[in-house]
């Protein structure tokens, strides 16, 4: 027990031994809400002697459960199950795994990432015979995302046979979506969306599902809840009620996922949603030093919808935080490489300490070139990622083909290598396939020896797949896989190929496998081996080699590092040209708490850079308007930004809106006497609170007029 409670302050302990009830945790960044919630799960496992499998864990990433898995693991012992320390997604899939057999879809069903669903609309757009493109391919997908938001979809797409049409399935798009959805319950496919969805509907039709789910998990705890959506907010409220034991940790200013259906208020006004709710509020900063803390809550005092925290360290003080100002893009890479090599030449640290981060990925161009010149060690977390590249798919695919031998996997390998089965014969397979009612795997076996497949090699493709779906219960899936690429002729394929990266990535992946097996013990299965990768993003990696890392603030949230680099800087990056032209106060409140977050991963140094020159669309560079909000004594500021061209860059930021919100104006109280500059002095009689005007009785005029509270010309009357 000292051991769990040792190493966390009195609020910190009260949070781990608040187990009962209804509780939330507000607090600022680095002061310790991710500790104390891993604490708190091992001190239920310890102390009040539960077992893993009756909590919940809900973490923002894979990455997050990982490292939570580690710690916990460290504090109760390795032997343990701790499958339910998991990401809202990865939790759904345990549920479907148990019981979406009820929604007629099979327990193997498979996740289906973008590059499926573009496969998937590919194949529709040439039956319909349309062209597709980037955008109508982008419009599609944000109407299937639309329909998705509610669960309304998930009856059809499970009903077997026809489907009803959607509301107007009279428009093109509509048709295409309706054709979406039945090849999507073809292929047992369920996209991010449809995990959740399901899960809801399974909820709501089968109460037996949900009691027993409800009964199971004793205790639910959730951390980052100021990013988690309505639907997760009612998922997590749903399974708690029998027990009435969650637990939520957040900090209001870092919800950066609004534009994805985030809503702070779950966490905001938890005590509406929670009657008799505990609240902790924990305010010393054990992550920053002095100068980055006060750089932070500066920079977040600015936004007007949120509550004040104050948050205070007791970290020795550092260094300032520094401005870099550079002629252009080049002149700011070669600063932040020549800061990098500096900072570990002279401060014991390497390079794993160091994080440069960005808005948006094509930013970090310019400083990977720069870095490949000095020959630094980089990890890119984002961008092109491991499980998108085409070798990693089809061998995936491989492994779907034993386990599931759905059309998708089919279509992928098939013909990888060249097997004599192309887009004819492949279209010949599905008409039979629909006329028959079979998958395109099963019509190929029935078909084997038609004329129509004569000088193909179907046979022996059919015959690899048949011999691994013979071993599948024997092999583990490292082993199933090593078998499959080469019973199918894929890594004799890929060798002559000569491309030694896609080798060396199917080499990292089989390695991945292994450790994955290693990790958790028991014998892994297959299916559910399946499932939980394609969850898996790149920033899952493992990041212990050393190297720079980099990524976008996104990806960063809820880690640290001791050297910070936050490039890019730039008006209408940081805030982006999206939020300055919607003109929303809270699309800028969003950028700014994106920005709140970039600094607050520092420890002990933080580097703010920008630069000169234009932006692809030809407009000029200027610094971003959160450099300016803070008073200058914050920053040290390197490089030559003079006077002029600071008045120009506020100028600019003044003409372009939204306008940084005012500290709220005083008003005036009833009785006040007021100057108008047409109508002159009179007395307010009245406030307005819902149309927001004052009614002023001018001395002048014969009856009081509505004014409103904003005209910045209404002054006090001397
Ligand atoms: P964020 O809002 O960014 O997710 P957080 O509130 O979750 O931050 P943690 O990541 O839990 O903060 O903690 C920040 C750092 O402070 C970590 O390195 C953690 O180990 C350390 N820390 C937390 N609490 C204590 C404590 N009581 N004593 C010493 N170090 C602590
Ligand atoms: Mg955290």
């Amino acid at each position: 027990m000292e051991e769990l409670l040792d190493g966390l302050n009195e609020a910190q302990q009260e949070a781990v031994v608040s187990t009962e009830g209804y509780v939330r945790v507000i607090a600022g960044a680095g002061s310790g809400k991710t500790r104390a919630l891993t604490h708190r799960y091992a001190f239920i496992v310890n102390e009040l002697g539960v077992d893993p499998s009756n909590m919940l864990s809900v973490t923002f990433t894979n990455k997050a459960a990982h490292e939570m898995r580690r710690r916990v693991k460290k504090l109760i012992g390795g032997e343990q199950d701790t499958g339910f320390i998991t990401t809202y997604h990865g939790f759904c899939v345990r549920v479907l795994r148990e019981d979406i057999h009820r929604l007629f879809y099979p327990k193997n069903f498979i996740i289906l990432d973008v590059e499926d669903q573009k496969i998937l609309l590919r194949e529709i757009f040439e039956e319909m015979e349309l062209k597709m493109n980037d955008k109508t391919f982008k419009r599609i997908l944000d109407k299937i995302g639309m329909l998705k938001g509610n669960t309304h979809y998930v009856q059809q797409m499970i009903l077997r046979g026809e489907m009803p049409a959607v509301e107007d399935a009279g428009d093109m798009d509509s048709q295409i979506i309706q054709r979406y959805l039945k090849k999507q319950k073809r292929v047992y496919g369920l996209d991010f969306d449809d995990l959740l969805n399901c899960v809801f509907v399974l909820f709501e039709q089968y109460k037996d599902v949900l009691e027993k789910w409800q009964e199971r998990l004793f205790y639910i705890q959730v951390d980052e809840f100021q990013d988690s959506s309505l639907k997760q907010y009612e998922l997590v409220k749903m399974l708690s009620e029998k027990h009435g034991n969650l637990f939520v940790v957040g900090d209001p200013d870092q919800t950066i996922y609004e534009w994805r259906g985030a809503d702070p208020q779950y966490i905001v006004e938890f005590e509406k949603f929670f009657k008799d709710s505990q609240t902790i509020f924990l305010n010393q900063n054990y992550r920053s030093t002095p100068e980055i803390l006060s750089l932070g809550n500066a920079l977040i005092q600015n936004n007007y919808f949120r509550v004040d925290k104050d948050m205070e360290t007791k970290n020795p003080p550092g260094v300032k935080v520094v401005h870099y100002h550079g002629k252009d893009e080049i002149q700011e890479a070669k600063w932040v490489v020549e800061k990098i090599q500096e900072i570990t030449e002279t401060k014991q640290a390497s390079y794993k300490d160091i994080a440069v981060l960005y808005r948006a990925n094509y930013l970090s161009r310019f400083i990977e070139q720069e870095l490949i010149q000095h020959n630094i060690e980089y990890t890119i977390f984002g961008g092109f990622k491991f499980f998108d590249r085409l070798e990693i798919k089809d061998a995936l695919a491989h492994l779907r083909m034993i386990a599931v031998g759905d059309d998708l996997s089919f279509s992928r390998i098939v013909n990888v290598p060249k097997r004599q089965i192309g887009k004819k014969r492949m279209n010949f397979l599905r008409e039979k396939a629909e006329q028959d009612n079979l998958t395109l795997y099963e019509t190929l076996k029935t078909y084997a020896g038609h004329e129509r497949m004569r000088r193909t090699d179907a046979r022996s493709f059919i015959e690899a797949i048949e011999y691994m779906r013979s071993r599948k219960e024997e092999l583990t899936v490292s082993e199933l896989l090593q078998e499959a690429m080469q019973k199918t002729g894929y890594e004799a394929y890929r060798r002559e190929d000569g491309d030694q990266e896609r080798l060396d990535n199917l080499t990292e992946l089989l390695h991945s496998i292994v450790q994955y097996e290693q990790t958790l013990g028991e014998d892994i299965d297959l299916d559910e081996y399946l499932q939980m990768i394609s969850l898996y993003t790149d920033d899952d990696r493992d990041d212990q080699v050393d190297s720079v890392k980099m990524m976008t603030i996104h990806t960063a949230k809820g880690l640290e590092f001791p050297y910070v680099f936050v490039v890019g800087m730039t008006e209408s990056v940081l805030p982006n040209v999206r939020a300055l032209r919607e003109r929303k106060e809270r699309a800028l409140e969003e950028e700014r708490r994106l920005a709140y977050v970039a600094v607050t991963r520092a420890e002990r140094e933080l580097y703010l850079t920008e630069s000169e020159g234009f932006q692809n669309g030809g407009q000029k560079k200027y610094p971003s308007r959160f450099i300016f909000e803070v008073e200058d004594e914050l920053y040290e500021r390197i490089g030559e930004l003079d006077e002029a061209l600071i008045e120009e860059a506020k100028e600019y930021i003044r003409a372009s809106h939204p306008q940084k919100k005012e500290p709220q104006r005083e008003g005036f109280e009833k009785g006040a006497r007021v100057k108008h500059p047409v109508f002159g002095v009179g007395t307010i009689e009245d406030i307005d609170e819902k149309k927001n005007t004052y009614r002023v009785f001018f001395d002048q005029m014969k009856a009081p007029r509505p004014i409103s509270r904003n005209f910045k010309k209404l002054v006090r009357a001397e």
